[in-house]
């Protein structure tokens, strides 16, 4: 099975997907977490990349495409993907179609984990204190950053979804053990 998580900075996808690759199996396709690697790496990427998610912006389609189809080609997406983070703009979505149709497999569920943005600022906050600010972006100045392209860029890619039959809804703001409970029913019905 194939599917993507989707929602705004901090709704919960990356600890949502964590928790299918335990239960499932399945491969979690993180395109922040790819990116961090670059920069942790230092590789030229890293470096063009880190400045535009410092600042809140998104990473090109054409480099973000050519790290998802690369990914993609390894043996153990066969297991079935979680897309974290992937597509973020409707030109990635379309170029997504594309992978998934030359590869002959489905994407089977896109799950919107929805939430209450104001809750979103608390929760960068705790994020970043666990994690001893490990990530720069974690801070209210570039979260309402990310969240207005959030708006203008990926808000976009719901209604493509939705017009395919894939879209699902699950309410993001319950404790993580219920998020959890509503995704592993949309997987299972
Ligand atoms: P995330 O860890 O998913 O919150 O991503 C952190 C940052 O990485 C984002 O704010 C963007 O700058 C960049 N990024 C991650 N995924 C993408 C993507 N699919 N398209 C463009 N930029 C991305």
């Amino acid at each position: 099975m194939n599917i993507i998580l989707f929602g705004p900075p901090g709704a919960g996808k990356g600890t949502q997907a964590t928790k299918l690759v335990a239960d499932r199996g399945m491969v979690q396709l993180s395109t922040g977490d790819m990116l961090r690697s670059a920069i942790a790496n230092k590789t030229e990427l890293g470096l063009k990349a880190k400045a535009i998610m410092d600042a809140g912006e998104l990473v090109s389609d054409d480099i973000m495409i050519g790290m998802i189809s690369e990914r993609m080609s390894h043996d153990d997406c066969k297991a079935g993907v979680i897309l974290d983070g992937f597509p973020r703009t409707v030109a990635q979505a379309e170029a997504l179609d594309g992978m998934f149709a030359e590869r002959g497999i489905t994407l089977d569920h896109v799950i919107e984990i929805a939430v209450d943005e104001a809750a979103l600022f608390d929760r960068i906050e705790n994020r970043a204190k666990e994690t001893g600010g490990a990530r720069s972006d974690d801070n209210a100045d570039v979260l309402r950053q990310r969240l207005s392209v959030y708006h203008e860029n990926t808000a976009p890619v719901l209604p493509y979804y939705a017009d395919k039959g894939l879209l699902s809804r699950v309410d993001g703001m319950g404790d993580i053990s219920s998020v959890s409970h509503h995704i592993e029913q949309i997987l299972d019905s």
